[in-house]
């Protein structure tokens, strides 16, 4: 039972990206389900393809994966979680190479890259996200440039479109973390980059329900080596997972546009707080890097990273008297979460009194009054 694909009925081309998130991926063949169901298979009956689901899947990768693949203009690998993704690209990564990663940027990469400097000798090169030359110089040498923008979490954006375009080594991939930038807000592949990675677990999900991944690659034959190391690894998203992801993305645009329209909100009033002593939000015009924000995002997201006057027990103290916002790490769901990152290993780079808040989708002005009421000074 073969599926019949939904791109010769839709194309990217003549639809508005929002369209494309509702419609993509679905059947068109008359009686099937608008939606592929949830399966739970291990194994099929031999003789029709799809033999065993590790290895050619459930149904309901497929969609997942024509819906971002056709979004981002590449080849989407789905994957068990955001960091089996990203494992899978590094693991085209030969013995002994060289590898440039940000200062900033999300922990389990930086945890990723260092076993592998232990068991392959890597060697790895941080970069400021800021410093373009920086990036476009190891360009020319390095084996693996990661690249995330907007970074984790002090939402520095690089200068993509400039580091992309940098000439690199025959054989080297360059890789972006895009999960902070979502596919609607930023399109690696378009700046030039080979690969972009979403932890599907964040926005795509956005109901922090599911695990999940993805990755986009421009290159087929790059593509078809992430679905070999998937399988290799069993790194297999589950049908539930999938299901879940592809409902998440039909209401993508929607979650973003109100969410990320409460986070500009926020991010002045906080910024306005004598209790609050640094916002960091892309979206503010003193923002490090606003313009590379402006230039390159469609939005500014819907995370804002704050310092609380004191010490590290005050921004504590913040967060345990928060009643609305949630007490919780992960981020891009559509309840807002906040918490303290300076309590987690390899953040030794932050500020203790360091709030990352993940702004949901709740309306703003309850938010704003527990964020305010829970700022207070006692
Ligand atoms: C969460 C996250 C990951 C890892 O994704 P998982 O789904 O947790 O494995 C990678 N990069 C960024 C920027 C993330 O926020």
């Amino acid at each position: 039972m073969e599926r019949t694909p939904s791109v010769d009925a839709l194309s990217l081309d003549s639809l508005s990206v929002d369209s494309w998130l509702v419609s993509a991926g679905r059947e068109r063949r008359a009686g099937a389900p608008l939606n592929v169901p949830i399966m739970p298979a291990s194994n099929f009956v031999l003789g029709a393809g799809r033999m065993y689901a590790r290895n050619e899947g459930v149904p309901g990768w497929e969609a997942l994966e024509e819906v971002l693949g056709g979004l981002e203009g590449g080849h989407a690998v789905s994957f068990a979680s955001g960091m089996a993704a990203v494992a899978a690209i590094f693991d085209q990564i030969p013995m002994n190479a060289l590898l440039v990663l940000p200062d900033d940027c999300y922990q389990g990469v930086v945890a990723l890259a260092e076993a592998n400097q232990i068991r392959r000798g890597w060697r790895i090169e941080r970069v400021a996200v800021t410093d373009t030359a920086g990036w476009v110089r190891r360009c020319a040498a390095a084996d693996l440039i990661w690249l995330e923008s907007p970074s984790n979490p002090l939402l520095e954006v690089a200068d993509l479109d400039v580091i992309c375009a940098a000439p690199r080594r025959a054989g080297s991939i360059l890789g972006v973390d895009n999960t902070f930038a979502t596919p609607l807000n930023q399109r690696p592949l378009r700046l030039g980059a080979d690969v972009s990675v979403h932890s599907a677990t964040k926005f795509i999900g956005g109901h922090s329900d599911l695990l999940g991944g993805v990755a986009i690659a421009r290159d087929p034959a790059l593509g078809a080596d992430l679905r070999r190391s998937r399988v290799l690894a069993g790194a297999t998203p589950g049908s539930l997972e999938v299901f879940l992801a592809t409902r998440g993305l039909r209401t993508l645009a929607l979650r973003l546009e109100r969410a990320q329209r409460n986070a500009e909100v926020l991010a002045e009033r906080l910024a306005n707080h004598l209790q609050v002593s640094c916002v960091r939000y892309p979206g503010l015009r003193n923002h490090p890097t606003h313009a590379a924000a402006r230039r390159q995002l469609a939005g500014y997201g819907t995370i804002i990273s704050f310092d609380v006057n004191g010490a590290a027990g005050d921004a504590d103290g913040v967060c345990n008297r928060l009643r609305l916002i949630q007490h919780a790490t992960s981020l891009g769901a559509v309840e807002s979460t906040i918490e303290r990152r300076a309590v987690h290993a390899g953040q030794g780079h932050l500020p203790e009194t360091l709030l990352r808040l993940s702004v949901g989708i709740e309306a703003v002005e309850d938010l704003w009054e527990d964020l305010d009421q829970a700022l207070a000074v006692r």
